[in-house]
């Protein structure tokens, strides 16, 4: 374990050290606390904090959690110490320094011969910003996604006054490529919006094929791959690895979204957007009075949609990916134990009586039923499930996630069951803790004696 006990202090001491240099002085008696006041405060934060879900347990295998690396954590703690703000360089030239080298290494990562790009506070608000592009762009013409993308692309599309059209998915849950065309077809979408991992299942639209339609068409590619773009490591066709085409093809886009606060090892507060047009930092133009601006450097924030960020979200990425690279040594060891854990539990469900799989997983989510004859009791074996396997002593519970579906959903996957309602409830878990590999034999063989049950 790296210990932050032992590494916490010498990033405090640093940082004071480094105050010191500009002479010390007395904190404001205003701000002075008691130790007694602030340790009885703690105690009761901490005892609150019980009420929680173990998310960094390699048995919590339920939605996209898990606590942050320790690098991240020293590198957040160490330089909130300072607060820098990374809006303007003059708010934190250090961070902002680092903020550019991170986002030169994501850039990489994608193909990206050059970039605009910056860090968010979201995915959710990088990708607001990549579609805003996309409309300035594009002015007038409609944003296509898949029903299956993320829902805030719906919701963003509200808010920046674009109509959102939501083309089906296949029974693999991608982006129906037929429809798609028809929809290109019509002259008004100006945007194509490609998931590579969706949110629900993990899987990955036909990026390649996306990219030639939309193409010849004349409109702008997006790639919201929040969740899945540090998969773009192991993206190499390997028993262990994900599919490489759709990742290849990264690089042929207008603008991709990666949170590295899912699989970037990152505390919450880190998206990113990346642009492969630098030209569009156009639209971004403003003018401040309070803003202060005082060199002809890039600014981070003027290109961004958002004023103040922290600049400590920059330092912990930094600092992991210091120790963790965007290599398939670093980062990519810890994506392939996610997908080996994954592909595990896959094949136990499908060599499994009481358990179906889904669908097959396309990165580390896996979804799965108890094996019943009608939906209703598909959707009352899994809520049944959800509750049961984590009810028992903490050190043996298993905390696991649902996902809702249609009667069309599972006919689609060749699934024979009774479709006595419009939706059920299956199974949902996401393997994104590389010590979850080795818990696997053991979760699935619990869970499939509970659903027997
Ligand atoms: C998580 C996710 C988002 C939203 O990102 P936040 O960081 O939660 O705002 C958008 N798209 C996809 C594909 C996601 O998985």
């Amino acid at each position: 374990m790296t210990d932050l006990q032992q590494w916490l202090p010498k990033g405090v001491a640093a940082i004071s050290a480094w105050q010191d240099t500009y002479g010390a002085f007395e904190q404001h008696p205003s701000l002075v606390v008691s130790d007694d006041a602030l340790g009885a405060a703690l105690d009761r934060l901490t005892e609150r904090l019980r009420d929680n879900y173990p998310f960094g347990n390699p048995r919590y295998v339920g939605q996209m959690l898990k606590p942050p690396h320790p690098a991240a954590v020293l590198g957040y703690a160490t330089a909130m110490l300072i607060n820098p703000n990374n809006h303007a360089l003059d708010g934190g030239p250090a961070t902002a320094q680092m903020e550019k080298e991170v986002v030169a290494q994501m850039a990489t990562m994608f193909g990206f011969k050059q970039h605009l790009g910056h860090l968010t506070s979201s995915g959710t608000i990088a990708n607001l910003e990549a579609l805003w592009i996309a409309r300035e762009s594009h002015p007038g013409k409609q944003i296509a996604y898949s029903a299956d993308a993320h829902y805030t692309h719906s919701r963003m599309c509200q808010v920046i006054g674009v109509a959102g059209v939501a083309i089906p998915t296949d029974a693999m849950g991608r982006m129906d490529l037929q429809v798609l065309d028809q929809e290109l077809a019509s002259g008004t979408i100006g945007t194509v919006v490609a998931t590579l991992g969706t949110t629900g299942l993990g899987a990955l639209d036909a990026l390649p094929q996306i990219v030639g339609l939309a193409r010849s068409h004349g409109a702008r590619v997006h790639v919201d791959t929040a969740y899945g773009g540090f998969f773009s490591l192991i993206a190499d066709d390997t028993a262990d690895g994900v599919a490489s085409a759709p990742y290849a093809a990264i690089s042929d886009v207008d603008s991709v979204v990666v949170d590295p606060h899912k699989h970037g090892l990152q505390p919450y507060g880190c998206g990113t957007v990346l642009f492969s047009d630098p030209s569009v930092g156009r639209f971004y133009v403003h003018d401040s009075p309070y803003t202060y601006f005082s060199s002809d450097d890039l600014h981070l924030g003027e290109i961004s949609l958002e004023c103040s960020r922290a600049g400590a979200a920059a330092a912990a990425l930094w600092l992991t990916l210091e120790v963790l690279p965007l290599t398939q040594a670093g980062l990519g060891q810890v994506l392939r134990a996610n997908r080996r854990g994954a592909l595990e539990w896959h094949r136990l469900l499908e060599s499994s009586g009481a358990m179906t799989a889904y669908q097959m997983p396309e990165l580390d989510i896996i979804t799965y039923f108890p094996t019943r004859g009608r939906m209703s009791e598909i959707d009352a074996a899994s809520n049944a499930l959800f509750h049961a396997a984590a009810d028992c002593d903490p050190t043996e519970q298993i905390h696991l996630a649902t996902y809702t579906v249609k009667g069309a959903d599972l006919v689609k996957r060749g699934h024979e069951v009774e479709l006595d309602g419009a939706t059920a409830r299956i199974m949902r878990s996401t393997v994104m803790k590389p010590e979850s590999e080795a818990h696997i034999p053991a979760i699935h063989a619990r869970l499939a004696a509970l659903s027997t049950q």
